[in-house]
């Protein structure tokens, strides 16, 4: 268990109640390029593309205002399992790679401002942002993905997915706040 893990000079959130499954089943988070090494490593598969091909999804990602314009920014996201939830979400709903969640998974909880939380995604953004710029293997295992036909929902349309499910009283849990998720 990383207890102590950081990003961004940010401890992660330690919190663990039910409510966030929802999470998990209708938007798994994204992941940071710092993710990529540490969930390999912690499953064991050290060749990244064989990584990528069975444990991740090449996701439409965030659209950001910044610099005067929209820009999106692609994300890679855990693979899904058939009904659609995350495909670490284990038959108990328990996330199986919990000391290595994605940023966007460790990263965020209800403890947070608003403020707080877009400002730190924003932060995980920039850095795939950079990721982008400088052809790192993020992009290009994103590509690899994308081409491959590997590709996740758009955030918007599980968000609201989820949303309608929550709504009509389908599910049992509350979710916590989702627009770090992409
Ligand atoms: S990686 Fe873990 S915490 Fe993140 S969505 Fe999947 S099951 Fe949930
Ligand atoms: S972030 Fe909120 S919903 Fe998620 S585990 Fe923590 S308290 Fe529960």
């Amino acid at each position: 268990m990383m207890a102590d893990r950081t990003e961004f000079g940010v401890a992660r959130t330690v919190c663990d109640c039910r409510a966030c499954i929802a999470n998990c089943r209708f938007m798994a988070g994204s992941l940071i390029p710092a993710d990529l090494h540490r969930i390999s490593e912690y499953l064991n598969e050290p060749e990244l593309t064989r990584f990528a091909f069975d444990n991740l999804l090449a996701s439409p990602g965030a659209i950001i205002f910044t610099r005067g314009r929209l820009i999106r920014i692609r994300t890679l996201v855990p693979a899904r399992r058939v009904d659609g939830a995350c495909r670490f979400l284990t038959a108990g709903d328990r996330c199986s790679i919990h000391a290595v969640s994605p940023f966007s998974c460790s990263h965020f909880g209800c403890s947070q401002s608003r403020e707080e939380a877009d400002a730190l995604s924003l932060r995980g953004l920039m850095e795939v942002a950079k990721a982008w710029q400088q052809g790192e293997l993020y992009a290009r295992l994103w590509l690899m993905l994308y081409h491959a036909g590997r590709i996740a929902p758009s955030p918007v349309e599980a968000r609201a997915r989820m949303r309608a499910v929550l709504a009509a009283g389908e599910y049992d849990g509350d979710g916590h706040s989702t627009s770090e998720r992409r």
